[in-house]
């Protein structure tokens, strides 16, 4: 057994008994931490302050390799994000992230991914109301990016032919793995995404927000379809479905499809 220190954000709290919960966390250098935390009332009498979903946390961890879950010996908050609980909306995009790494169950460290999903959880609490559904379609993206599951936007994804063209419709395919030519688009299936949402989802998926983001939910539905085909999780996303009315209920979202 060693004690390793550790940074973390925490994804999620379950109740284990009484007196103790079980907490995963994203961490830079363990991937998902699993740890038990025993009598945490304790410590935050102590002054530590108390651990809320989303927060980011210096975390001492007894460590045994071959577990699967580990005990949290302390933690420290050095980051709230209380201010995710204060829209839904803000909170169910934060939750989809959780879903979409915790479905991802990632046992290596990637200090990038840690990074990524700090910066993104940042901008999800901070960002004005109207920039909150690309704050979340982008965070969600950032997450597949890292999973190596990026979208294929330069080239058709079936036969690599040119999908960059300023005009026409073309067919993103969930299953192919992202935009197919006119060609090859005839018989596939997935929504067809004219220039605009090609540019959108191009800056989406590259973790950028675009400035006025048109049909956010349609982009939610690429999203998931694309993260329940590529990640299998065991169940569907929860927060998805939380989040469809809302998306559709921002400004400029009330097209139909993108
Ligand atoms: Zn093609």
């Amino acid at each position: 057994m060693s004690i390793v220190k550790e940074e973390g954000i925490l994804l999620r709290a379950h109740p284990y008994s009484e007196s103790s919960r079980v907490l995963r966390f994203l961490t830079p250098g363990h991937g998902i931490l699993a740890v038990m935390a025993r009598g945490l009332r304790r410590q935050s009498s102590r002054g530590q302050g108390s651990l809320g979903t989303f927060d980011e946390a210096a975390l001492e961890v007894s460590f045994r390799s071959h577990r699967e879950l580990q005990t949290l010996r302390g933690f420290e908050v050095t980051r709230s994000r209380r201010g995710l609980g204060r829209e839904v909306i803000r909170f169910w995009g934060a939750s989809l992230v959780a879903e979409l790494l915790l479905a991802h169950t990632l046992h290596e460290g990637d200090r990038k991914l840690y990074e990524g999903v700090s910066g993104a959880l940042d901008r999800l609490q901070e960002l004005p109301r109207p920039q909150v559904p690309a704050a979340i379609l982008a965070a969600g993206w950032t997450v597949l990016d890292r999973a190596g599951l990026a979208p294929t936007l330069a080239a058709c994804s079936r036969c690599g032919g040119d999908v960059t063209q300023k005009e026409g419709l073309f067919r993103f395919s969930t299953a192919e793995g992202g935009l197919l030519c006119g060609g090859c688009g005839e018989e596939g299936r997935g929504p067809r995404l004219g220039p605009g949402a090609r540019r959108d989802l191009g800056e989406l998926a590259t973790g950028g927000i675009p400035a006025e983001l048109r049909a956010a939910d349609a982009h939610l539905r690429i999203l998931e379809a694309f993260a329940l085909h590529h990640l299998s999780p065991r169940r569907p996303f929860h927060a998805v479905e939380l989040l469809h009315p809302l998306m559709s209920d921002s400004e400029g979202g009330s097209a139909k499809g993108p």
